[in-house]
């Protein structure tokens, strides 16, 4: 039932946590082509608006050129020819200014130069706006609607000459087209640079091109390469040219490929971890689940080993109770038994009390010089009925040369007792014990060998833990325990700065060695 539990908790975790990992993982990654094209447009046209307000603020200037022009036509007055030159003079950028006054069906009636305007400039000039008829009648129509639109028109002959053109009807209702002449390049150079200057800041490089042949203009950098086709704006006064804008530093593709990059980092990290925390919640549900099965087991265990003595005394005291025991040799056989079975009744208990102690740090050891030998005797006194009585031959010469050793007594026949149980209980056919003490440098080791079932090599190294049972074969499986005597043989020995060591082989049967120092240094507890 409990093993059950296993595969289900690993299920479980399986769709909290694997299950959502991999379908966050899937959907974010899948996403996150999507998000970048996002992050990327929302950016392009971030930057985009940069480039719209260079073009704003050229608007604005054109818009001031032609308000001031446009006034001093509206008013017909005396200096208005005075006015006018000044104006050219004082705003460099402009080649010249033509204000051409036409009758209704925009026949020229007379026209008027100010600036420097050649003569093949004002042939084109006259061209263009023959060809532009149409849009010209509107900006009267505009003009009637008190919007004063400007036509920006662009040479072809004369390079970097483009003609911002505008309708005014003065106070006496005569009309006028207005052509202000300018040269592209100076008023990017002179009127726009320091502005563009201030928008680009140390943050980007902004650049002016001449759109047919790539011819960089104006850069705010001083390393024009840099003026590449990141983002890039057509110029709404010049349509032969382009604004273009980069970001120092990082390029856009690199910026958002790094954050495509950080975002990965950061999927992977959250499943990395969310993994860990699947597997560390795994392991302590799996912890539990042991923690459990071991618990069930051990009083199982307990329950059974305590349930076989305790069945014997019943009944012999039972018989001896009801008198029907009448020979004298089996009335002393009896109590034998009682008092055998309850001793063993009472070093099962005694175990169990001792390892709490141990488990809770709590068992102290009384350290006294004492003779080995006659511990040994006096328990295989002990057991020498019950060996016998299940058929085992057992061997033990007392090594007359054996020194005193320093320790607890008590303890030690605890964990004597314990391996001769083991070997007992642990043996098959060949029921044969061998106890033996002998003296090795400045350790006594003290072994118990038997020819029982033995232990393979991967359990000798679990057999120490506690409540460790071997379940494998029959008579594992048969026998009977707690899974504690090896832990507290274990806690005895280190407690007295020892060693233990386990030599066996499946089948063969088993050696224990318990090597304790001769003399203690000082007592421990
Ligand atoms: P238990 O109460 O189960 O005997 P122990 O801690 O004394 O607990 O022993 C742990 C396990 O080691 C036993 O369940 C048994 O499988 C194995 N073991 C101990 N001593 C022997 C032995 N002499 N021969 C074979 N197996 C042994």
């Amino acid at each position: 039932m409990v093993k059950k539990l296993f595969p289900k908790t690993g299920l479980l975790i399986f769709i909290i946590i694997v299950i959502p990992t991999t379908l966050f993982t899937v959907i974010e990654l899948s996403s996150l082509n999507q998000q970048e094209k996002t992050i990327g447009d929302i950016y392009q046209k971030q930057l985009k608006s940069v480039l719209f307000s260079v073009n704003m603020y050229a608007d604005d200037v054109v818009n001031l050129w032609v308000a001031k022009a446009g006034n001093i036509i509206e008013s017909d007055v005396a200096d208005n020819d005075s006015l006018l030159k000044a104006y050219t003079i004082n705003n460099p950028q402009i080649i010249g200014l033509q204000v051409r006054q036409i009758d209704a069906k925009q026949v020229k009636l007379s026209s008027q130069e100010y600036g420097h305007l050649p003569d093949k400039v004002l042939h084109e000039l006259d061209v263009l706006l023959e060809k532009n008829k149409h849009d010209i009648d509107k900006l009267f129509v505009y003009l009637k609607s008190n919007y004063r639109k400007v036509l920006f028109l662009d040479f072809k002959e004369t390079e970097q000459t483009n003609v911002f053109v505008f309708a005014v009807i003065n106070d006496d209702n005569k009309k006028f087209i207005v052509a202000i002449t300018i040269n592209a390049e100076d008023f990017v150079n002179e009127i726009l640079s320091p502005r563009i200057q201030a928008i680009a800041g140390e943050e980007f490089v902004i650049g002016v091109k001449h759109r047919l042949d790539d011819r960089i203009v104006y850069s705010n950098s001083v390393d024009t390469t840099l003026v590449d086709n990141e983002v890039v704006e057509y110029f709404w006064q010049f349509p032969d040219y382009s604004i273009h804008l980069k970001p120092v530093g990082y390029t856009l593709q690199e910026v958002i490929s790094m954050r495509a990059r950080n975002n990965l980092w950061m999927i992977f990290g959250v499943d990395v971890l969310l993994l860990i925390a699947g597997f560390m919640v795994y392991r302590n549900i799996k912890k539990q689940i042991e923690l459990a099965k071991i618990k069930s087991d051990f009083v199982s265990n307990v329950s059974h080993e305590i349930r076989t003595p305790l069945a014997l005394i019943s009944m012999y005291a039972e018989s001896l109770q009801m008198g029907r025991v009448k020979e004298e040799v089996k009335k002393q056989k009896s109590y034998d038994i009682i008092y055998r079975e309850a001793n063993r009744l009472a070093g099962i208990v005694n175990n169990i009390l001792n390892f709490s102690k141990i488990d809770n740090g709590k068992r102290s050891y009384h350290f006294s010089p004492f003779e080995l030998n006659y511990t040994i005797v006096k328990i295989l006194d002990n057991f020498h009925f019950h060996l016998q009585q299940n058929g085992f031959e057992f061997v033990y010469q007392p090594n007359e040369s054996l020194p005193r050793i320093d320790g607890d007594q008590e303890a030690i026949s605890e964990a004597l007792i314990n391996l001769i149980d083991n070997a007992i209980k642990y043996s098959d056919a060949n029921k044969r014990i061998e106890i033996k003490a002998t003296r090795n440098e400045g350790f006594v080791d003290l072994e118990v060998k038997d020819y029982g079932i033995g232990i393979s090599e991967k359990e000798q190294k679990l057999i120490f833990q506690k409540f460790y049972r071997v379940t494998e074969g029959n008579l594992a499986h048969k026998a009977k325990g707690s899974g504690l005597g090896l832990n507290i043989v274990r806690h005895v020995v280190t407690a007295h700065g020892g060693r233990i060591h386990v030599e066996s082989s499946p089948g063969k049967g088993s050696r224990f060695i318990l090597s304790f120092p001769i003399h203690q240094k000082k007592s421990k507890s």
